[in-house]
């Protein structure tokens, strides 16, 4: 997908320009674009590091536009590539290089069709930008607890579609066990309304979990049925500094033990994170005068009792399991340390050449991670430095390697795969994953066929076959 050099241009004049009109018509005038400069940000990754092409990209207003374009490429036998709000960070939202695939961009369906604040349930279409379905939510008196950086532009149908992970998941688990039912067309356009917003239904296999995640590559998810929640009760927000991150893990023990299911979000920043935010994005600064190696942002649920909340932050201080601490005082506060936190990704496009990683273990073995990761990549490149961040609370980190600066630009491919390799290793001998949240998409075929067993990767080759037998969904994706 990476390099343009071999796209070939001329595939809207030659034997589909029959099929490209079939879909302009569908669409109407409001749902496509084909201009390349229109085109250029639905064809480019958030980091800019990878790159698609395509002839056409298509708006569905409806499902039912939605199934009559997915009938029409099925017929011609052409792919379709399903893309949210293209925040996706695999590759997966993105047509490849040959552009003989249609773009099937979902923003317009971006209707709430209905929020039933008794049953603590929304169904909201495919299109609905995540911060917006938050939004409605509290407008409802609840609370959907799906939060990541990259909120304000991804889409609902994108989030469940690599079943996204983010902040709350160790209270309220992934985007998985948000949905109580989906809508999709499947790839021979067939609608299947599996919109029920049920609590317990044990009627046959649940199949909206083999959609969930499978990155567009089983359907396209038109709409959800989603878990809503009570408005959690008055939260604080702490920063705690640590020397090391595996002191993180026994802060987290006992914070769980302590406040059990009232910790909301556990992340762990690296100093060098925060500098770079620091750097990087205006007005922000770490509310502390000296410097760790590591920090802590807390969110808990203390329901008022504040004193309770203190008394624990001072435990963990006398234990040594930090060495500093503050907590918010404000909501205006509070927003200021997630700002600095939801800021990493872009002030870590500053840093310089980094190899990146999503990766968990349970948590039991971060620790382990923690020690031996480091040592085993310099090991194998000396001279690396890492960056370290991420939702520590379920285990999950995003472990990013600096290659040594002096790395020719001609040697950085070759270093960085070997970097990878490493940190993949020492995830599998922990018996974790490689793709903790980002999902597979197109960078991480290969790791899939690796890290996973054959039953396990045949097993997805049967269910992509079974379902999409022609092979027009996601072309190229997941598995293939
Ligand atoms: P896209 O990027 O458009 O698509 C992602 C995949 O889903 C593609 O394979 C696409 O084909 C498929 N897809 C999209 N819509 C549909 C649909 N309706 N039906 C079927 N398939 C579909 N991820 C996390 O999990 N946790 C984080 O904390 C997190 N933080 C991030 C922070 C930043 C700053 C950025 C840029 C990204 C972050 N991400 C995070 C990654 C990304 O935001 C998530 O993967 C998100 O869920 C993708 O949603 P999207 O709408 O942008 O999907």
């Amino acid at each position: 997908m990476a390099g343009s050099s071999v796209l070939r241009h001329n595939w809207a004049m030659s034997t589909t320009e029959p099929l490209l009109d079939q879909l302009r018509d569908i669409v109407g005038p409001k749902g496509w674009l084909a201009d390349e400069a229109d085109l250029e940000p639905h064809l480019n990754d958030w980091r800019g590091a990878m790159r698609g092409r395509t002839a056409l990209m298509v708006s569905p207003g409806s499902t039912e536009e939605v199934a009559a374009v997915v009938r029409a490429c099925a017929a011609a036998g052409v792919g379709i590539v399903p893309q949210g709000g293209n925040t996706g960070l695999c590759g997966g939202a993105l047509p490849g290089i040959t552009g003989e695939q249609v773009l099937v961009n979902l923003s317009r369906m971006n209707r709430v069709r209905s929020v039933d604040a008794k049953n603590f349930s929304m169904v909201a279409e495919a299109g609905c930008i995540l911060a917006n379905l938050q939004a409605a939510a509290r407008d409802a008196g609840c609370f959907f607890p799906l939060s990541l950086g990259a909120e304000g532009s991804c889409q609902i149908g994108g989030n469940l579609s690599t079943n996204a992970g983010g902040l709350n998941v160790i209270r309220y688990g992934t985007a998985r066990s948000l949905v109580l039912g989906l809508e999709v067309v499947l790839p021979d356009g067939t609608v299947w309304d599996g919109i029920r917003a049920l609590r317990k239904d044990t009627a046959g296999y649940d199949l909206k979990h083999l959609f969930i995640g499978s990155e567009g590559t089983l359907g396209i998810i038109t709409a959800a049925a989603l878990r809503l929640f009570p408005a959690p009760g008055e939260t604080a927000t702490t920063l705690l500094a640590i020397e090391r991150p595996e002191r993180a893990i026994d802060l987290l023990s006992v914070m769980q033990t302590a406040m059990p299911d009232r910790i909301q979000s556990f992340e762990l920043v690296s100093d060098a994170c925060f500098r770079a935010v620091e750097q990087y994005v205006v007005e922000t600064r770490l509310p502390f005068d000296q410097r760790s190696p590591y920090y802590v942002l807390i969110e808990a649920e203390t329901g008022g009792n504040n004193d309770a909340f203190e008394e624990l932050l001072h435990d963990c201080l006398e234990r040594g399991f930090a060495t500093d601490a503050v907590i918010t005082k404000s909501e205006a506060e509070s927003a200021q340390l997630w700002r600095m936190r939801h800021s990493i990704a872009e002030a870590e496009k500053h840093m310089g050449k980094a190899q990146k990683h999503d990766v968990s273990v349970p948590i039991s073995k971060m620790a382990d991670f923690l020690e031996n990761a480091p040592r085993r990549i310099a090991d194998a490149v000396p001279g690396i430095d890492i960056i370290a961040f991420g939702h520590v609370g379920d285990g999950n980190l995003h472990y990013n390697v600096l290659l040594p600066p002096d790395t020719p630009p001609g040697d950085q491919k070759e270093v960085g795969e070997r970097i990878t390799s490493v940190v993949y290793d020492v995830t599998a001998e922990l018996d974790g994953s490689f793709s903790a949240e980002h999902g597979v998409g197109y960078l991480k075929r290969d790791d899939l066929v690796r890290y996973r067993s054959d039953v396990e990767v045949g097993l997805m080759r049967s269910v992509k076959q079974l379902l999409d037998p022609q092979g027009i969904m996601n072309p190229g994706k997941v598995v293939s």
